[in-house]
């Protein structure tokens, strides 16, 4: 019998589709419709829907499948094909078992923050009140809990807690919002939480009470663990400053919608961004009198003139602040650089004299998971991207081999290409030493296991024969192909904007170079194969190594030293101008820099920077990675720059800017100029001339476009003056958006590199 003005179409969708509650979502909007059919996940090709009933009753399922979508599901495509109607009722709208497909590559979501149904619920009357690790199919842990394919319940962290009836009642019904959401748990079956390795009574509570009486608190969270106190105490914070060893590295903060606005300054964009269901840390810029009014305990973020925060993204933090009148410190509770703790015997043994106490749970972290950090200038650019976006790929075709890509040694993460998608890994931190690498070894084989993929038989690494991931390459790989740092930095951006070729500005800190020296102010053409180095910063000498980079002071000697500065001229502006720790160390540096003693090269970007913070009295002494420069930013905000050209020199057969000409001239100009309108000025002309080097070597190569990375493209004022400068020359800027910038970027680049090696047979 046929129906009456029934009709019957496939529906195909595909996008983010898998593993955020959308089948559950069709199923609803689908029985509230009035439609019978059903739904089906078909692995990568997506989800399909059959659905008959009335055209009106369709047209209004397809505005909800648009309007009233789960948070974390994009729809990318959508296609409607008519079927015919065959005669058969399709019978009650249902959720069909999943094709083969299921589970394949790709369909892990990023761990997310507490949705705001989840929310309600928590401060609502029903069984999850007060519960905080209540989640459902549109938000919580994924990455960190999933162990392996495919993503169900056994193979979470959550495998240890079975489901007490009333979650199975739910778990279990379509209807429902936790229909198979992996991680429901309440409190009568899920993990619990321990107040100093007590369950009893209300431990958010205790935690929240320690907080105010000014206690420094270990938290475990979703991927780690924080260390938290009152943001608004100068005295809480200088303690754990002091107990952490750590004088000046900024702390992230913690802070309500309300807190906010009186911390920070916050645009639109950075106010979506903090909303959204990533939650990252957003740099914002220090609303005006915040120190000064009490908001904001100066020795959060001192010597700066921006500050991260992120809101709250669990159920216990809003719990949390329930209880609390005052944003908190939240930094990671380990060393800078090395994994996050996430085990709770180690953390109470490792955090013994730092915390006062422990607020722990015992759901397992599976992987580590830093929170991310993001920075709007000019663009958002990731300083740390991890929780929130990883695993999800990006998508881009590097051919069929897989690869694997090792990254650069400091803030090392990884890059996993399949199939047409590079799966970037978490934070991992500094591969210098064995803890970290260790770290490194087991997020490659949690990210192979949640993908399903073998170990690559090809690995890409860094043209450095000693570091720790070359070491590993060549271990795991039966093909290494070796990338030079600032290549890998311009691949990322030519492989993220689709570009086949740039002029490239690689501006950082440190890169290994094909000359063994170390470079970090390169202009480069280049392809996503190969490079030619064209030119950049002069080579500077650096007295003792590290040891420059550590006391920039020593950095400054090496600049005024290839400057022409020699003997008494040398000494005497050492001593009027620059702060060593004792007036031995001053003559130590000027007897290796004339003697040629443990001498190293640099033509760094962020060493030029570092000296000129020195010579202006800004930060003589490097506590936390890239001070002297951060501090330089802040301190030329107010500042008017003058515009000193930054003049050519050759070095060989390539042209380089002569910094060391324009450091003696800041020093000769610091006489009736503030510091201020110097570091402006170093900022000025280090960007413009960087710029004026790649628009010559864009016009002679005959190309458009340039590419900007390294740690510098962090800096707003350096990047909008290159920005000004390749625009008004008729070219156009690419700089790092999904990708970051920084060394967290590297491996994406090797992979384009290696990936296109491949295919041209050149690897
Ligand atoms: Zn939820
Ligand atoms: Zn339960
Ligand atoms: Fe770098």
């Amino acid at each position: 019998m046929k129906a009456k003005g029934l009709i019957r179409q496939r529906i195909s969708v595909k996008g983010i589709v898998q593993g955020v509650g959308f089948r559950p979502f069709v199923y609803r909007i689908a029985v509230g419709n009035g439609l019978s059919g059903s739904v089906k996940n078909l692995g990568d090709a997506g989800v399909e829907i059959i659905v008959q009933g009335s055209p009106d009753q369709i047209r209004r399922f397809l505005q909800d499948l648009e309007e009233r979508k789960p948070p974390l599901a994009e729809i990318e495509e959508l296609r409607i094909e008519e079927l015919p109607l065959d005669g058969h009722e399709l019978g009650p709208f249902r959720i069909e078992r999943s094709g083969a497909g299921e589970g394949s590559s790709g369909t892990i979501p990023p761990d997310t923050a507490i949705c705001a149904e989840c929310l309600e619920d928590i401060e609502g009357e029903g069984r999850y009140r007060g519960y905080w690790a209540t989640s459902c199919t549109n938000c919580g842990p994924r990455f960190t809990t999933i162990r392996a394919l495919p993503y169900d319940r056994e193979r979470t962290s959550f495998a240890e807690f079975p489901m007490c009836p009333a979650c199975m009642r739910e778990y279990t019904d379509p209807l429902d919002r936790r229909y198979h959401a992996q991680t429901i748990a309440c409190p009568a079956c899920g993990p619990r939480l321990y107040f100093n390795g007590s369950p009893e009574g209300d431990p958010i509570l205790k935690a929240a009470l320690a907080l105010k009486a000014g206690r420094i608190v270990a938290i475990k969270g979703l991927g780690g663990t924080h260390l938290a106190c009152d943001a608004t105490s100068e005295e809480v914070v200088s303690r754990l400053r002091q107990r952490l060893g750590r004088p000046a590295q900024p702390f992230a903060l913690m802070a309500t919608e309300v807190q906010i606005p009186q911390l920070a300054e916050v645009s639109p964009q950075e106010w979506e961004m903090l909303r959204s269901p990533r939650r990252p840390i957003v740099v914002l810029n220090k609303r005006p009198g915040a120190e000064a009014q009490g908001a904001l305990a100066p020795s959060v973020a001192p010597g700066l003139h921006n500050v991260g925060i992120m809101l709250p993204y669990t159920g216990l933090h809003y719990l949390l602040f329930n209880h609390l009148d005052f944003p908190l410190v939240m930094t990671s509770a380990n060393m800078p650089g090395r994994p996050m703790l996430i085990e709770n015997r180690e953390i109470q043994g490792r955090l013994e004299g730092i915390a006062d106490d422990f607020l722990l749970h015992d759901r397992e972290i599976v992987a580590r998971c830093d929170d991310s950090v993001l920075r709007h200038s000019l663009g958002w650019r990731f300083i740390r991207r991890s929780r929130g976006w990883v695993p999800t790929p990006l998508e881009l075709d590097l051919g069929e081999e897989p690869l694997l890509a090792l990254g650069a040694e400091l803030n090392n993460a990884f890059t996993l290409y399949l199939d047409g998608r590079c799966y970037l890994s978490q934070h991992i931190g500094h591969v210098d030493d064995l803890e970290t690498f260790q770290f490194l070894r087991e997020a490659i084989a949690h990210l192979l296991s949640i993908t399903g993929a073998r170990l690559p038989r090809v690995l890409a690494c860094d043209l450095h024969p000693r570091f720790l991931t070359s070491q590993l390459a060549g271990e795991l790989g039966e093909k290494v192909i070796r990338v030079q740092h600032h290549h890998a930095h311009i691949a990322a951006v030519l492989g993220e904007h689709g570009l086949e070729r740039a002029v490239g500005i690689a501006a950082d800190g440190v890169g290994y170079g094909t000359d063994g020296r170390i470079w970090g102010g390169e202009v480069l053409l280049a392809d996503r194969a190969d490079f030619k180095r064209l030119g950049g910063l002069k080579s500077v000498p650096m007295a003792g190594g590290d040891l420059a980079t550590r006391f920039p002071a020593r950095m400054a000697a090496g600049f005024l030293f290839a400057a022409g500065l020699r003997g008494p001229k040398l000494k005497q502006a050492l001593e009027s101008h620059l702060h060593f720790r004792s007036p031995r160390e001053l003559d130590l540096v000027m007897r290796q820099l004339e003697r040629r003693l443990n001498l190293f090269w640099t033509s760094s970007s962020g060493r030029f920077l570092d000296a000129v913070s020195a010579l202006l009295g800004i930060c003589s002494e490097r506590t936390y990675e890239g001070e002297p420069a951060m501090k330089l930013e802040a301190a030329a905000r107010g500042g008017q720059a003058l515009e000193l050209e930054l003049p050519f020199t050759m070095e060989g057969d390539r042209p380089v800017l002569d910094t060391p000409r324009l450091f003696l001239r800041l020093l000769e100009l610091k006489e009736g100029h503030s510091a201020a309108d110097l570091a402006a000025t170093a900022q000025w002309a280090l960007a413009a001339g960087l710029a004026r080097l790649a628009i010559a070597a864009a016009r002679e190569n005959g190309l458009k476009e340039v590419a900007l990375a390294g740690g510098v493209a962090y800096n707003e004022a350096i990047v909008s003056t290159i920005k000004a400068e390749v625009e008004q020359a008729g070219l156009r800027l690419y700089v790092g958006e999904k990708v970051p910038c920084g060394d967290g970027g590297v491996s994406f680049g090797q992979a384009v590199v290696a990936g296109t090696r491949l295919r041209l047979g050149r690897a």
